[in-house]
């Protein structure tokens, strides 16, 4: 099958992905942060995160890959599109539900409140959820080994060292209320993880 489509795909994804995101950001921006928990290693995850979003794009952008590149076939075509589909949807929901108390480090915004409702009800990171499901649909839709696991590589080492300080950052500003939802709630995987 022609990789055009795989690259009006990836093209598509990208442009809802930052229609998702950017009027979240501009109205979280002016929410002034109460306390920063931003260390280099956090500045470091987030261009990694960002370098992984960039390569698929430029892969279809220009034939700099094609060294690594492969047939593309209907069945992981098919899987990653519904995986895209799912991600892009649980990647709206969760700003919608998250509002101004969203960043893209670890912070805590003025007034920040606990949301433990709509799709944080039954997991604690719906919008990391939403992310790997995305990059796994990368990986099915792009014929390519350097571009289409570059997002959900990074996406994992970021969530791998991430998560653990997101979550005791949450501890000391919520307490017993984050206690309670820790032990209420999984991580990823509504029930299983
Ligand atoms: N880990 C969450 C949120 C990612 S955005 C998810 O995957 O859905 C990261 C910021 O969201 C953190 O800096 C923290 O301030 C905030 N946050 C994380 N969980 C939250 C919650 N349940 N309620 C309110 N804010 C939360």
């Amino acid at each position: 099958m022609n990789p055009w489509v795989a690259k009006a795909l990836v093209l598509a994804g990208a442009v809802v992905m930052i229609a998702i995101r950017a009027p979240h950001g501009r109205r979280s921006r002016a929410v002034k942060v109460a306390k920063s928990h931003r260390t280099p290693l956090e500045t470091g995850l987030l261009v990694l995160a960002w370098a992984g979003f960039f390569v698929p794009l430029i892969w279809v952008a220009s034939p700099i890959f094609s060294f690594a590149e492969y047939p593309l076939r209907t069945g992981p075509l098919v899987a990653g599109v519904m995986c895209l589909v799912i991600g892009l949807w649980l990647f709206y929901r969760s700003h919608a539900d998250l509002g101004t108390n969203w960043s893209i480090t670890l912070e805590v915004r003025e007034q920040h409140r606990l949301i433990t409702q709509g799709v944080y009800r039954r997991i604690r990171h719906p919008m990391y959820s939403a992310l790997v499901l995305y990059s796994i649909g990368q990986a099915l839709v792009i014929p390519n080994w350097v571009a289409g696991p570059s997002n959900l590589v990074a996406f994992a080492i970021l969530f791998t060292l991430r998560v653990g300080a997101e979550e005791k950052m949450m501890v000391e500003t919520f307490g017993d209320e984050y206690a309670s939802y820790l032990a209420e709630t999984k991580r990823l995987v509504p029930g299983i993880w």
